[in-house]
């Protein structure tokens, strides 16, 4: 059995932020990684001059993200890209400019709604604005808006609006998560953005930052138990050995916990969150095409169908050899479906014809792609019923040595920020447990 002074099970964007937090501030960490790559569901390929994100990424909060921060406290100033190009909704095979930006309901509005219902689509979004997110947690946003919401229009407006946080239907969207995200962005003054190089060079620096501080990254290790006895993690059992921690991270995805840890060990609250989070599920398809298909910028969006597609290529030319295109589409699926084939299939099929509906030329410029059927896409849908409130956090005061880091954990922010927010502050809890001070 091997001692070792911080575990880290997982290295996506939170097992990566708190093993390289924690490694320059000269904590010892051994990160175990089942796969033969880091970056988790954020992880970068190269093929033939394409260089291929996990399916669209984009950083909502820019300068303001955690991504940012850690990079910098890491020696490393990134590039943004901003992605405050017109988006435009999809209807069949036509598309609208979506109302977006600091005035989101100025000019293109008109487009979409009558002179009254502007009135009360400014008024749901000034309410939506000045709210306290704490009150509406556990509130949906059909909660939220009362009587507002009957009129569709209102619904349009708040399902492209909810896209932006990966759900978008009225009824389960959690309003205080949609607040404190839309607050976020506001406050930050900065919209979404690419990192230039992709996130290929936060991982890497990620990487480099601890394999440079003597810490340890192991691939192909999978941690398959975690030994609990009085309130501490004893051991952890992987593929290549017993491993004893005196702090231990997990930064896998949270809804995956339990396959580790025997529920009779854990305290009973957080059992009953873990057993409901339920993730965003869906299938991410990436088209290297090898002419352009498309001058686009901004994203396209069918809240309806629960697609989103960009030209990543176009913000950034470096992520494809010169002349040719990168095309990245997500469907958003419900959890149970992706275990059906058939219901897979089928969300392949509405892609594709919705693609090939706005661009009839696309497919016969294809050069290869790739399709991933992704039964976790974010950690947890932020819904009114597993908001910030009920999912597990950082810190478990019952078994004192165990973290839990990763996007499916009760950290603010939205899909990969929470990752990496949640990396930072399991850093933080580690270096506080352990009788060192962060950053
Ligand atoms: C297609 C797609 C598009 C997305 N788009 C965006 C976006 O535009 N913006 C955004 O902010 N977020 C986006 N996300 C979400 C974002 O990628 C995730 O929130 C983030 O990468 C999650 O990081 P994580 O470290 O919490 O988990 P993961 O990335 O899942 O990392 C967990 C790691 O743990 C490893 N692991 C698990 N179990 C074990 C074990 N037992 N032993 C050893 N290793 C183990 C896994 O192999 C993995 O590497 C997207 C995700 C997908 C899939």
């Amino acid at each position: 059995m091997e001692q070792r002074q911080v575990i880290i099970i997982g290295a996506g964007l939170a097992g990566l932020t708190a093993g390289s937090l924690l490694s320059k501030k000269g904590f010892k960490v051994l990160a175990l990684e089942e796969s033969t790559a880091p970056g988790g569901r954020a992880r970068v390929t190269e093929k033939d001059g394409f260089i291929l994100e996990y399916g669209a990424h984009s950083y909502r909060y820019a300068e303001k993200s955690g991504a940012h921060k850690v990079m910098t406290e890491l020696g490393l100033t990134p590039e943004w890209i901003r992605e405050d190009h017109r988006s435009f909704l999809i209807k069949g095979k036509d598309l609208y400019p979506i109302p977006g930006g600091k005035e989101p309901l100025a000019e293109d509005a008109r487009r979409y709604f009558h002179k009254p219902e502007i009135g009360k689509v400014k008024e749901a979004m000034e309410k939506l604005i000045a709210e306290k997110p704490e009150k509406w947690y556990r509130k949906s946003l059909a909660d939220f808006l009362g009587n507002i919401l009957q009129d569709e229009k209102i619904m349009l407006m708040i399902r492209l609006i909810g896209l932006q946080v990966m759900e978008s239907d009225p009824k389960r969207v959690s309003a205080g998560e949609l607040i404190a995200h839309l607050r976020r962005a506001f406050e930050a003054g900065v919209g979404a953005a690419q990192l230039k190089g992709s996130s290929r060079v936060f991982i890497d620096k990620m990487v480099s930052a601890i394999a440079q501080s003597g810490s340890e990254l192991k691939f192909e290790c999978v941690a398959f138990a975690l030994q609990i006895e009085q309130g501490r993690v004893k051991s952890v059992d992987t593929s290549e050995g017993e491993f004893t921690p005196e702090a231990l991270i997990y930064a896998g995805p949270i809804s995956h916990f339990l396959k580790l840890a025997s529920p009779a060990h854990l305290p009973e609250r957080l059992v009953k969150k873990l057993k409901r989070i339920e993730p965003v599920a869906g299938v991410a398809m990436d088209f290297a095409l090898r002419e352009k298909a498309s001058e686009l910028k901004g994203w396209l969006i069918d809240p309806e169908l629960g697609i989103m597609g960009k030209f990543p290529s176009n913000l950034d030319p470096g992520l494809a050899p010169s002349g040719k295109q990168l095309s990245s589409w997500l469907i958003t699926l419900p959890p149970e479906q992706m275990t059906d084939p058939e219901d897979v299939r089928s969300a392949i099929h509405r892609l594709r014809s919705q693609i090939k509906k706005i661009f009839p030329d696309f497919f016969g410029l294809v050069e290869f792609e790739r399709i991933l059927a992704l039964p976790v896409i974010d950690g947890a849908a932020i819904t009114h019923k597993q908001s910030r409130e009920d999912r597990p956090r950082v810190e478990i005061p019952e078994v004192e040595n165990l973290f839990l880091a990763g996007d499916g954990t009760a950290t603010p922010g939205v899909s990969g920020e929470i990752a990496v927010a949640s990396g930072i502050l399991a850093a933080e809890k580690v270096a506080g447990y352990l009788g060192g001070k962060l950053i």
